[in-house]
């Protein structure tokens, strides 16, 4: 692999130095990006340019992700912000990947009001583009206190984490004794934002429930040595101190008969996950029993 790194990140002078917006999401669209970028590339460049978007009006930004690598036939381009969307098979085995990414930085684009755009032909390489409004930071002081903040961290615009856009830090634990739906249903949590820890049975479930605060629970009905009803039961009757045990807890299970959601609920579930499922329907589920403070978010 050789990569030309000469200049991998241009800002445009004209930038203004402190903007406000969400900060974890713009990170995510951009390490989505980039993270394409450097897989689908071996050799050349790979490369960000961020500029104030004069056509999109005064307070927008414009993000590129731009790389020399295998790129996108042009008619496969409207498939590309389908979630699990991936355009070649064989790459998906050389190069691994969710097929999420892109979904996942379309939709968060348009969470900050932005649009998100593809430029690319087979063999030459891709260009992802996007705008958002990013208001210049009013509050003098404010500026201030992040700009010398930024300029110690070496970087020269921020975007400022405002407590009232920005996502709290949520943490799910999963338990799922199957490695590829381990790795899939992490990927989504992932791409939602949302930090995981991932067990494989409802014995480390537990473990891990002791050790430190979740703030939902995902567990898999079929699981050996303790499966998941067997697992929420004890969750829901642990009387240790240290122990969460009203904690959401969501039953993710290949079984959609109306009993076995039945079964759910009496065990101590408070709500089931039919698989196969899709982005939308784990990030609703989630949300709908995250504590509000976070869902909100
Ligand atoms: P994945 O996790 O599989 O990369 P994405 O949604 O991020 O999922 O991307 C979907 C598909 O789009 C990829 O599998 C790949 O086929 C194609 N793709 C995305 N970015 C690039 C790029 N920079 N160059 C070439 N192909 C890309």
């Amino acid at each position: 692999m050789c990569f030309n790194f000469d200049r991998p990140l241009e800002l445009d002078d004209n930038l203004p130095d402190i903007v406000r917006g969400d900060s974890g999401k713009l990170r995510q669209i951009l390490v989505n990006l980039l993270d394409n970028a450097i897989k689908f590339t071996a050799e050349g460049e790979v490369y960000l340019q961020v500029t104030p978007d004069s056509e999109a009006g005064n307070s927008n930004i414009r993000f590129e992700v731009r790389d020399t690598g295998i790129g996108i036939a042009v008619d496969k381009q409207d498939l590309l912000f389908q979630s699990f969307t991936q355009i070649d098979s064989s790459n998906t085995r050389r190069y691994g990947g969710s097929g999420l990414g892109l979904a996942i930085s379309k939709k968060l684009v348009l969470l900050m009001r932005g649009q998100l755009f593809v430029q690319s032909e087979l063999g030459k390489g891709a260009r992802f583009w996007f705008h958002i409004p990013l208001p210049v930071e009013a509050d003098k002081e404010k500026a201030d206190h992040f700009y010398r903040q930024a300029r110690s961290l070496s970087g020269r615009m921020v975007a400022i984490p405002m407590p009232e856009l920005s996502q709290k830090s949520c943490y799910a634990l999963l338990a799922e004794d199957n490695p590829v739906n381990q790795y899939v249903v992490k990927a989504m949590l992932d791409k939602l934002g949302i930090s995981v820890d991932v067990v494989s049975n409802g014995h480390e479930a537990i473990l891990a429930l002791a050790r430190r605060r979740y703030d939902i629970l995902l567990l898999d009905l079929q699981m050996p040595l303790l499966d998941g009803f067997e697992t929420i039961r004890l969750v829901r009757s642990n009387t240790n101190a240290n122990f969460n045990r009203t904690i959401p807890a969501i039953a993710v299970t290949a079984d959609a008969f109306s009993e076995t959601r039945e079964a759910c609920i009496q065990a101590g579930m408070n709500d089931c996950l039919v698989k196969p499922f899709r982005m939308h329907d784990l990030s609703s589920i989630v949300k709908k029993w995250l504590p509000e403070d976070i869902a909100n978010n």
